[in-house]
């Protein structure tokens, strides 16, 4: 017996309009007659809000339980409320209104009840029994549990820590099954994990008939769906125009990654009845894509994992430009400025999401790469200044720093006491322009530099992929200062009508912009074309540069910016 058929006799539903009960209909889902039916054993569904994923993967953990003996499942999502209301819904509620399953379940509550039937296990008459459980920062509740299958929901939201403590529970099975589901969310989790590594891709393809030869499916144009099928009563096909149909006949489930360990489906509001024949639920679709940010659309009603921003730099990059012989070891920079100059870059920050960084490096390899030597993260009590200063001058004299670069947004003070101390030649300020007619152009008036953001940043992003400028050893340099690389994302704004840096709210960066001061104070010594290249501008860019341009000019002006 298929697991669809089992479904079909033993389910019933609630009707989502009319709340009458009904047993489930295949007829007009049939994209869910192979998730619920295939032979793999590890299953992975990719889907978008209210697309059924619940009641799929309650019924498919009842009909493991009803169809087999004396098997145990175990079901896992990320927080108690979440496992609470799938206990209730999924399984509790549609045991009540289905009679032939409940003539399999437990009497709840009966005098002489022959097993268990509560929030976190259920037993069934034929011995089977579902364990429901919760994991979000540990595993604590689940080590020790044994079972044939693990169900994972809501896996976007798991930690990749947990996951091998879940999947434990089922290794000492001959057979297990494993069923993950959950919401795209960016590129970065666990469920874009398992699905772009480990799984078949499978899409539900729809075929439009207006093109190729009639009578030929290897001729038609196949659509995937994304936003590019959105028309305006239905789905349309991406190439004519033309209406088509999710239950063509042909529709099929086709791999984009075949042979892979996990059988994954993508399932996403355009192929759900009740959106598709519904006028009021696709007008919904059709708000939901106005009105709702890219991301939160792409992943909740696509189904298709999207970030707002990627990253410039790998975590592999990242550490292949680091180099082991260099520990950060004080004494052994200390001694490398024997036989070569060193400059310093310092991003300052308050300790309050961003601190500062002092960072050192120099040419100290026998080739012509640029070696960053050693950084500082100023926290704890040294998020004072006074206890700040205090070590900064202690570090450039140790290491005899030759050349500071400075960042002039938040270091006015600082960068002034520097000056008064070591001299307008050692200490140069730099400050990030938005636009800028050049990469680095010194304004005299202003005793700065102006930098323009986003292609001097480029640049060294690129030198460190290319391996031109290096990092210290990775085991020592990894946390907080490579991460602090790691958690730059690039999105392309509309606005500015450019690529634009950010970090997520919480992460750090500091790092990553004092070695990029570092780079540029080595540059009154050595200029490297090859590191950062000088632009061309094309005229609209000069406008806005000069625009831009005029702007920080006039931003300490008194005369716009009254004195505070
Ligand atoms: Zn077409």
């Amino acid at each position: 017996m298929a697991a669809s058929d089992w479904t079909s006799h033993f389910v019933r539903i609630k009707d989502g309009d009319t709340g009458f009960e009904k047993n489930i209909e295949f007829d007009e889902r049939k994209y869910l007659l192979r998730p619920y039916n295939t032979g793999s054993r590890k299953t992975l569904f990719m889907t978008s809000r209210q697309t059924e994923k619940s009641t799929t993967l309650g019924n498919k953990l009842m009909a493991l339980s009803g169809m087999r003996a004396n098997y145990t499942s175990l079901f896992v999502t990320p927080s108690a409320m979440q496992t609470t209301v799938f206990s209730r819904t999924r399984i509790d509620d549609i045991v009540e209104i289905s009679p032939l399953l409940k003539g399999q379940a437990v009497p709840r509550g009966a005098q002489g009840a022959v097993g268990t039937w509560n929030l976190l296990e259920k037993q069934f008459l034929n011995g089977s029994r579902i364990y429901l459980r919760y994991a979000f920062l540990n595993a604590d509740r689940i080590r020790g549990l044994s079972g044939n299958a693990v169900f994972c929901d809501e896996i976007q939201d798991l930690l990749q820590d947990v996951m091998p403590v879940i999947e434990e529970t089922v290794s000492h099975h001959e057979r297990p099954v494993h069923v993950y589901s959950g919401t795209p969310k960016s590129f970065d989790n666990t469920i874009e994990h398992y699905w772009s590594n480990a799984s078949t891709q499978s899409e539900w393809c729809i075929p439009c008939e207006h093109h190729g030869t009639p009578g030929e499916p290897g001729s038609w144009h196949w659509n995937v769906l994304g936003p590019q099928n959105l028309g305006l009563n239905g789905p349309i096909c991406d190439r004519c125009g033309n209406p088509i149909n999710p239950e063509h006949p042909q529709a099929q489930w086709v791999e984009m990654n075949p042979g892979a360990e996990f059988e994954g489906f993508r399932i996403c509001r355009l192929m759900v009845p009740w959106y598709l024949k519904n006028p009021e639920k696709w007008q919904e679709i059709l708000d939901a894509h106005r009105r709702y940010p890219t991301a939160q659309f792409m992943n909740e009603v696509m189904a298709l994992s999207f970030d707002s921003g990627t990253k410039p730099l790998t975590r592999m990059e990242v550490i292949r430009a680091c180099d082991s012989k260099y520990t950060m070891d004080e004494a052994q920079v200390a001694n490398l400025r024997q036989s070569a100059e060193l400059y310093a870059g310092i991003d300052w920050g308050t300790g309050e999401g961003a601190y500062t960084v002092f960072t050192v490096g120099g040419y100290v390899r026998g080739d012509t790469a640029f070696q960053i030597l050693y950084s500082k993260r100023f926290d704890g009590h040294l998020v004072d200044p006074d206890p700040q200063m205090a070590e900064i001058h202690r570090l450039i004299r140790l290491f005899r720093i030759k050349l500071i670069g400075a960042d002039y947004g938040m270091g006015f003070f600082p960068n002034k006491k520097l000056t008064q101390v070591y001299g307008p030649k050692r200490v140069h300020q730099f400050q990030y322009a938005a636009r800028a007619p050049g990469k680095v152009i010194y304004k005299p008036k202003m005793h700065r530099y102006i930098c323009f953001r986003t292609p001097l940043m480029s640049d060294i992003f690129n030198a460190i992929k290319d391996m031109k400028i290096r990092l210290p050893k990775w085991e020592v340099y990894q946390k907080p200062y490579a991460s602090d690389m790691l958690s730059i994302r690039s999105e392309y704004s509309d606005t500015m009508k450019m690529i634009k840096y950010d970090k997520p709210r919480g992460l750090t960066d500091d790092t990553f912009h004092s070695i990029l001061y570092t780079v540029l104070a080595s540059f009154f010594d050595h200029v490297r074309p090859d590191i950062i290249a000088p632009i061309q501008e094309n005229s609209d860019m000069a406008r806005q540069a000069k625009a831009e341009e005029w702007a920080m000019e006039h931003l300490d002006d008194p005369l716009y910016y009254p004195a505070y």
